[in-house]
């Protein structure tokens, strides 16, 4: 197959819209059925179409053309039906090591490892047979290490253990309490010690309908983990983590690992993938449309091939452009331009929880990073500062506008065109088009995914007409590529409007990324938040690193920021001069 034609019949308006495409298709007009309408389905055959690109003009959302690489005549692991999303290869484990999967969103990450955990029977391109029998996938990769491995399965040597990437969905489909759960699952009879591993034992007897996102994460992992496997496989284990409990869920599974067992993780925190896995697999092609699997790579090397945009061994650019990051931290602006917000004093009290913000400002032309821990009162600030909640003591002065993405999303089923109707009309250029925002503009929100909905909320939140934007957790949901992107299309907006804003979130890279200057929550989740700066960012870094026992490098060669390793030359020499962020 040289060529794959992906269609969605849901978004393909009426029956005549389907019949003119029909029309204007040039294979048809030989008489030939390239483009067929059978029970008010159109689809299109791959063979018979010349990819003459037609079709997808006269409906973009609905169709997709693609011609596939000319070195590409593998024939694919799985389809999900008659022109539908189709992946070539899979990522293979090897034993004794954390293997790392990279790529964007829709590019088929989890349906490979749902084939590797057998939740998914792959049917090689062959949609209307169920069955798939291990000795069809084990001549597939004759000759490599996945032969072996689809072997080990079939002789049931290898039971594998799997997180799934949407936690929330587990309390819609299993009730009861966490600790019923966790028995449920406990293999090992190790349920104590992972509890007490994992920081569970408060929330053990709470009902699994009622933790928290972070909470919910770890249970999802301690349910995996209490699995006798020889493979676990987890999938984006760090959402709903503040950046503490990333680094102690990373050194956790990191500690699953032994020479008869093996791990896989897709993860989009760049820093924690750099830091978690040894090995890792670049997956690119098209999203919604086709996947394929790189050979597996070391995770340094692999992350800067990946920010590359080009695979040199398998001669592939899936990106036109590099990533690049700045080779040395920010230099201090001095003597601000005019002041945005200032705060002095600021006290609130939340029920048993108290914050207090001493005094700071944020000038025009500001982007402003706040990092600290889950449950520190980040959320409380931004609140007050946006007006939206009122502080008991101190004063926060009010004399600008401000727009605010708060961290959970509201949806509805009103259109995207219409919830950004300011965006189309005068920041096409600014939002829209580099947040990739064109193609949902027909979507209703409650029918987006969880990405799509965080790029609505934040091209919502910049298209009002604001001196300070307000970002609550905007790289939630978002892929590593897509964060990179919506950094650099918050910063140029930011600049041109010569206004200033305000980011939490939990993504290092994205932080160091973006930010001017940083402002530091310290305190005990749940009970006390102290909130001090901004500080300029290598302050601001040295400070939170501190606290958090972890230093930083620039990697030689991309100028991306690497977690050194614990007690390594450079950790210790950092440590000692009190450099944490970057020597
Ligand atoms: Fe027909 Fe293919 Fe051209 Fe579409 S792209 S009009 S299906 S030949």
């Amino acid at each position: 197959m040289t060529r794959i034609a992906i269609v969605d019949n849901q978004k393909l308006k009426d029956m005549q819209q389907k019949l003119h495409i029909q029309s204007i298709c040039p294979v048809n007009r030989t008489g030939k059925e390239c483009i067929r309408i059978i029970d008010s389905k159109l689809t299109i055959d791959e063979h018979l179409c010349t990819g003459c690109g037609i079709c997808p003009k006269a409906a973009p959302n609905a169709i997709k053309i693609i011609n596939l690489p000319e070195e590409m005549k593998t024939k694919p692991i799985h389809r999900y039906g008659e022109n539908k999303f189709v992946l070539y290869s899979l990522p293979t484990p090897t034993l004794g090591h954390v293997t790392g999967i990279l790529g964007v969103n829709g590019i088929g990450k989890s349906t490979a490892i749902k084939i590797l955990a057998s939740v998914v029977r792959p049917n090689f391109g062959d949609w209307a047979s169920h069955e798939t029998d291990y000795d069809k996938l084990i001549s597939f990769f004759k000759g490599t290490e996945a032969q072996g491995f689809f072997e080990k399965i079939k002789n049931n040597e290898i039971r594998v253990a799997y997180k799934p990437q949407q936690v929330d969905l587990i309390p819609k489909t299993t009730k009861g309490s966490v600790i019923d759960l966790l028995k449920r699952v406990d293999e090992k009879g190790s349920l104590k010690t992972i509890a007490n591993e994992l920081q569970l034992n408060e929330v053990l007897n709470n009902d699994i309908s009622e933790i928290s996102g972070g909470e919910l994460q770890r249970v999802a992992i301690a349910a995996t983990v209490l699995k006798n496997a020889e493979l676990y496989i987890f999938d984006e284990p760090t959402s709903y983590l503040d950046i503490k409990q990333r680094i102690s869920i990373s050194k956790f599974i990191k500690s699953l690992i032994n020479e008869d067992n093996s791990v896989l993780v897709v993860e989009h925190d760049l820093i924690i993938l750099d830091y978690i896995a040894e090995l890792v697999h670049l997956m690119y092609g098209k999203e919604d449309a086709y996947g394929i699997v790189s050979g597996v790579k070391p995770v340094k090397n692999g992350i800067n091939v990946y920010l590359s945009g080009y695979i040199k061994e398998e001669n592939v650019r899936f990106r036109d452009s590099k990533i690049k990051f700045a080779e040395k931290p920010p230099i201090k602006k001095k003597h601000m331009k005019e002041m945005a917000t200032s705060w002095h004093n600021v006290e609130k009290k939340l029920g048993n929880f108290s914050l207090k913000a001493h005094n700071g400002e944020i000038h025009r032309n500001e982007i402003i990073g706040i990092l600290g821990e889950n449950g520190t009162g980040k959320t409380t600030f931004v609140r007050m500062l946006a007006g939206v909640l009122k502080q008991d003591n101190g004063n926060i002065s009010h004399k600008v506008k401000v727009s605010y993405k708060p961290q959970y999303l509201e949806v509805s089923d009103n259109l995207v065109v219409d919830v950004l109707k300011t965006a189309f009309s005068r920041y096409e250029n600014q939002i829209i088009h580099p947040m990739n925002i064109e193609m949902l503009s027909l979507k209703p929100l409650n029918e987006l995914s969880g990405g799509e909905l965080q790029r609505v909320a934040i091209a919502n939140c910049l298209q009002q007409d604001a001196d300070l934007y307000l970002l609550d957790e905007p790289s939630a949901y978002l892929d590593s590529e897509q964060r990179l992107v919506l950094s650099k299309a918050i910063r140029d907006f930011i600049e041109q409007k010569n206004a200033s804003a305000l980011i939490v979130d939990h993504d290092l890279l994205f932080i160091d990324y973006i930010s001017d200057k940083l402002i530091v929550f310290e305190g005990k989740p749940a009970i006390s938040g102290e909130v001090t700066g901004p500080y300029d960012m290598e302050d601001g870094m040295n400070k939170f690193l501190k606290e958090l026992g972890i230093t930083l490098r620039r990697d030689t060669e991309s100028g991306r920021p690497r977690v050194n390793k614990e007690n390594s030359r450079l950790d210790r020499e950092q440590k000692e001069s009190g450099h944490y962020y970057y020597s």
